[in-house]
């Protein structure tokens, strides 16, 4: 019989961990504590490093019909509108990382991931169900349902996201905890709005302690509209979809450009709707047992949330399932070994990329002289810095 793999949590980062598994081979269970999957009404960027392990999935041809393309990032000034610097994507990310840079509605990337797990016999999905505890006796796990139910299994992986209950059996380190800034994000579909504000790439608005985010999704059907702002968190951080109060994100808009502004002030007039979500991280990973201990291991923002400035948080969660598929697939070494493998092949990048993520909403939001010298930086070097071979090209390469 297959070696059997747990995994706690049907998101994105669970889905791509359960494809990955299976085609290790590999039997799997997943449990989801929804009672039905889905992911929320927002937009996802996707780096061609993470879009070289849907390829090699076989997943070139569903991503390609959900997603759009941007032409290129644009990094401009939140206050003047003024255009700092400019990288083109498309065909040259192609070119350069052999994969292309995409922009996704997060339901859809949900949705072609359960697709073709669906095709897959060796895998069963639950919803309902929460995982509570785990304990391993022998050579297996045994993991608790809420409910009571025991269910046992070669492996866990607890793809439990930001609040994971398998890290806090694991690691025991406590919560993670409120950055100091709120996520207000809207999607309005492009065909309602004036040409003007319609967009084909991404643009980056950089203000003082605030930033925006405007691309394309759904084959480009859809704008994802994300600005971040600093705040007071609301009482219950581990919801992501409070309804937000735009009188609010108007305020923390003043002296902003007319280009911002418009494009904010469209996502009303297309009746659309801002959510708000309170952004929480923990510090960087600091070592393979961080996310790898006898036969548990963990994946996605249950291993490593970071803040989203490098639009990476779902790109680690898909670099880790295909790393967890090559040592899964080693089926000559024990098992915790396997798992400790793939914790050395992925703890330092995951590092890099929280910490770089943190470092970017610093620069993002810079006041001051801090500011100048970013707008300075930006503009003369700009592609040299907007490009990142590290991020983008092979992890291997590190
Ligand atoms: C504003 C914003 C913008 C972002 N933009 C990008 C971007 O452009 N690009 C990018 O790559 N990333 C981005 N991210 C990050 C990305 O959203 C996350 O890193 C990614 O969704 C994490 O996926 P995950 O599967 O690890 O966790 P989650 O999506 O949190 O999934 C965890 C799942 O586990 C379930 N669960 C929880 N506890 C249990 C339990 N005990 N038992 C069973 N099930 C359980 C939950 O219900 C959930 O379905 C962004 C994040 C934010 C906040």
């Amino acid at each position: 019989m297959n070696e059997q793999l747990l995994i706690a949590g049907g998101g994105i980062g669970g889905f791509a961990a359960a494809l990955a598994a299976t085609q290790a081979g590999w039997g799997v269970r997943l449990y989801e504590r929804a009672t039905a999957f889905s992911e929320v009404g927002a937009g996802i960027q996707l780096g061609p490093n993470s879009v070289r392990c849907l390829q090699a999935w076989g997943l070139q041809k569903p991503f390609q019909a959900v997603a759009a393309f941007p032409e290129r990032l644009q990094v401009r000034s939140a206050l003047s509108g003024q255009l700092l610097a400019e990288l083109p994507l498309g065909a040259r990310a192609i070119a350069r990382y052999g994969a292309a840079y995409g922009t996704v509605h997060r339901a859809d990337l949900h949705a072609l991931l359960r697709e073709a797990l669906m095709q897959l016999p060796a895998l069963q999905l639950h919803t309902g169900v929460t995982i509570d505890r785990f304990a391993e006796a022998g050579d297996v796990v045994q993991v608790r349902t809420a409910r009571g139910r025991e269910i046992e299994g070669d492996a866990l992986i607890g793809a439990d996201g930001l609040w994971s209950t398998v890290r806090n059996q694991l690691l025991g380190d406590g919560r993670p905890s409120y950055c100091g800034h709120l996520a207000y994000r809207a999607l309005v579909p492009q065909g309602g709005l004036p040409k003007r504000l319609r967009t084909s790439q991404v643009t980056a608005w950089l203000g003082p302690k605030l930033h925006a985010v405007q691309y394309p999704v759904r084959r480009g059907e859809l704008q994802n509209l994300v600005v971040i702002v600093h705040g007071e968190a609301p009482d219950d951080l581990q919801n992501w979809d409070h309804s937000a109060n735009v009188a609010d994100l108007q305020s923390a808009l003043t002296g902003t450009c007319s280009a911002l502004q418009d494009a904010v002030g469209a996502v009303a007039h297309s009746r659309g709707h801002w959510r708000l979500w309170p952004l929480c991280d923990r510090p960087p990973v600091a070592g393979p047992a961080d996310m790898a201990r006898g036969q548990v291991a963990l994946l996605g923002d249950a291993a490593h949330p970071m803040r989203p400035y490098l639009a990476q948080g779902a790109g680690m969660a898909i670099e880790d399932a295909f790393e967890l598929q090559r040592s899964l697939a080693m089926h000559d070494l024990e098992i915790p070994l396997r798992l400790r493998r793939y914790a050395l092949n992925r703890w330092e990048r995951n590092a890099r990329v929280q910490a770089r993520s943190a470092r970017n909403g610093r620069i993002f939001h810079a006041t001051g002289a801090m500011r100048w010298g970013r707008d300075a930086a930006l503009r003369t070097l700009g592609p040299r810095l907007l490009d990142l071979p590290w991020l983008y090209g092979d992890s291997k390469d590190l």
